[in-house]
C-alpha cells in the first residue's frame, strides 16, 4: 500500500506503496527511507545492519549492533507485512511478491522477534496498531487475528485503542471483515488510487473500478465505519484519468478519511523504466498542483478536514496512528524494513523479507541499521513535522518577521504566534521547512 511509515518518510505525497500518507513506519527503498519522513535520513551516524546476535544486551547506549531501548513505554507499534500479489507500477516499497502468502511462517517470525529483540518498557498498554504493506489484507482474517494476537500479547492494546489493516479492495468481503472485526480491527486503510480503468491497468493494480465499490459495501454492511481511501493525483496525462471524476467517485463512497499521494517515479520501477526508455512522461508539475490544489478545495467542500499535507479526514476520523508520527511519540517497528524510534534514536530492520526472516530464524535481532539523531536532526524534525500538519508549528520571537513573506504570498497564516501552511504553502513544504530550520539552527 502507500504508507507512511518511518520507512516512508520521504516525500509528503510520495505514493510509494500507497500508503505513502498513511501508515508511516513500515520500510521502503532505503533503509531510512519509506513513504514516512525524508527527515529520519538527516539522523547523524547511520548504522549498516546485517542481523545481531540478540544477545548483545538492551540496556546499552545506542550503538553499532545495539537494540532500540524504550525508555518510556511506546504507545504505537506498526507490523510491516511485506507481501503483495505483484508489483504495481509505481512501487519502490519493500514487498516479497508471493502468490501463495505464507501466513503461517510470517505470523511465527514476527512471534519469534518479539521474543528476540529486548524492547524495554512494561506492560503498558498500545494506543495504535497498524499493519501495513506490502498488502496485510493477504494474509486472510487468520494471519491478520493471529498477527493481532501475538502483537497483542507483548503490547495489549488500550481500551477503544485503533488497530489499522491496509487492504487492497479485491481482499475486502463479508466474509473478510467479519474475520478483521472479530481479530480486534476497527480501521481500514483502502488502496484504491483511481477509478479509471485505463489508470489502474498502467498502474498494474489487481483490482478493478467496480471491485472498489464491493469492498466499500463490504466495509459499511459488515460495520466497519472507521476506514480510509488512498487516491494518487499527477498521473501522466497521457492516461486520460480524469482526476475531478476519481474525487466525486471517492467522495460519493463516503469515506471517513482519504489520503493523496502525488505520483513520483522511483527509481527501479517498472515506471522509471518505461520513462527512461520514453515509453512515458511524467505528469508536470503545473498537473501537480493543479490537481492537488482542486482536491484541497473540492475535499474541503465536502466536509473533510485537510488536516495533513497529505491526509484529509471527516470529524473525529483522523489517522491516530500516523499522528504519532507526525507528533515524534515513539514507536515499535516490527517486520522486514519496519522502523522504530523511541524518542532519539531510529532503527530499522532488514528490509528484504529472507534477510529478516534469517535473522529471526537464527536467533538474531533483525537489525538493518540505526542512527541517532542530533539536536540539530530534532530540529529540522521538529519544523517539518509541524509545518506538515494543520496544528502548525509555534513560532520563536525571531521568526516572526522571516515569515511574514510566506504568510503575504498566501502560503500560510501565523495566529496566536502558530504558523500553519496553506494548501499552497504545503506545495512548498521542504523548502519552507528547509527555510525555516536553517533560521531556527542559527
Ligand atoms: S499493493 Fe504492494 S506493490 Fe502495490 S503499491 Fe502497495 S505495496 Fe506496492
Amino acid at each position: 500500500m502507500l504508507g507512511l511509515n518511518p520507512s516512508d518518510p520521504a516525500h509528503p505525497f510520495r505514493p510509494s506503496s500507497e500508503r505513502v500518507a498513511e501508515a508511516v513506519p513500515a520500510a521502503s527503498t532505503s533503509p531510512a527511507v519509506n513513504g514516512l519522513l525524508p527527515l529520519l535520513c538527516l539522523a547523524v551516524g547511520p548504522i549498516d545492519g546485517a542481523c545481531r546476535l540478540a544477545s548483545s544486551g538492551a540496556n546499552q547506549n545506542v550503538g553499532r549492533g545495539r537494540p532500540l531501548y524504550f525508555r518510556v513505554p511506546p504507545r504505537h507499534v506498526y507490523v510491516h507485512v511485506p507481501f503483495c500479489a505483484r508489483r504495481c507500477s509505481y512501487c519502490d516499497f519493500a514487498i516479497a511478491v508471493r502468490h501463495r502468502v505464507p501466513a503461517d511462517e510470517y505470523a511465527r517470525a514476527i512471534a519469534r522477534e518479539l521474543e528476540l529483540r529486548a524492547l524495554g518498557g512494561s506492560d503498558a498498554t498500545v494506543d495504535t496498531i497498524y499493519l501495513g504493506g506490502g498488502t496485510p489484507s493477504l494474509l486472510g482474517p487468520d494471519g491478520v487475528r493471529r498477527v493481532i494476537d501475538i502483537v497483542s500479547e507483548r503490547f495489549p492494546p488500550a481500551s477503544g485503542a485503533e488497530i489499522t489493516i491496509e487492504a487492497n479492495p479485491d481482499d475486502v468481503n463479508a466474509t473478510s471483515v467479519a474475520g478483521w472485526r472479530a481479530a480486534g480491527v476497527n480501521r481500514v486503510s483502502l488502496g484504491v488510487q483511481s477509478f479509471h480503468p485505463n489508470a489502474l491497468a498502467w498502474m498494474h493494480r489487481t483490482h478493478g473500478a467496480d471491485q472498489i465499490t464491493v469492498a466499500a459495501n463490504a466495509l459499511a454492511d459488515g460495520g466497519m465505519d472507521n476506514w480510509s481511501l488512498d487516491l494518487i493525483f499527477a498521473l501522466p496525462e497521457a492516461l486520460e484519468r480524469d482526476w475531478a471524476r476519481d474525487l466525486d467517485a471517492a467522495i460519493a463512497l463516503a469515506p471517513p478519511h482519504i489520503s493523496l499521494y502525488g505520483l513520483t517515479v522511483e527509481l527501479h520501477t517498472p515506471i522509471a523504466r518505461w520513462r527512461d526508455r520514453g515509453d512515458t512522461v511524467e505528469g508536470s508539475e503545473d498537473v501537480y498542483e493543479r490537481e492537488y490544489l482542486h482536491a484541497d478545495e473540492t475535499l474541503r467542500g465536502a466536509g473533510y478536514a485537510h488536516y495533513e499535507v497529505s491526509n484529509f479526514g471527516k470529524p473525529g476520523r483522523t489517522s491516530r496512528h500516523n499522528k504519532s508520527y507526525w507528533t515524534g511519540a515513539s514507536y515499535v517497528g516490527l517486520g522486514p524494513a519496519a522502523h522504530g524510534y523511541n524518542g532519539l534514536e531510529r532503527r530499522w530492520n532488514e528490509r528484504e523479507y529472507a534477510a529478516w526472516l534469517r535473522c529471526v530464524n537464527e536467533g538474531k535481532d533483525p537489525l538493518g541499521g540505526a542512527e541517532s539523531l542530533t539536536p540539530e536532526n530534532r530540529t529540522s524534525e521538529e519544523v517539518y513535522l509541524g509545518l506538515r500538519t494543520s496544528h502548525g508549528l509555534a513560532l520563536l520571537p525571531n521568526e516572526r518577521e522571516a515569515v511574514r513573506p510566506w504568510v503575504d504570498a498566501g502560503w500560510g497564516t501565523v495566529d496566536s504566534d502558530r504558523l500553519r501552511l496553506t494548501a499552497t504553502g504545503w506545495l512548498r513544504l521542504d523548502a519552507l521547512a528547509a527555510s525555516l530550520t536553517m533560521l531556527r539552527s542559527r
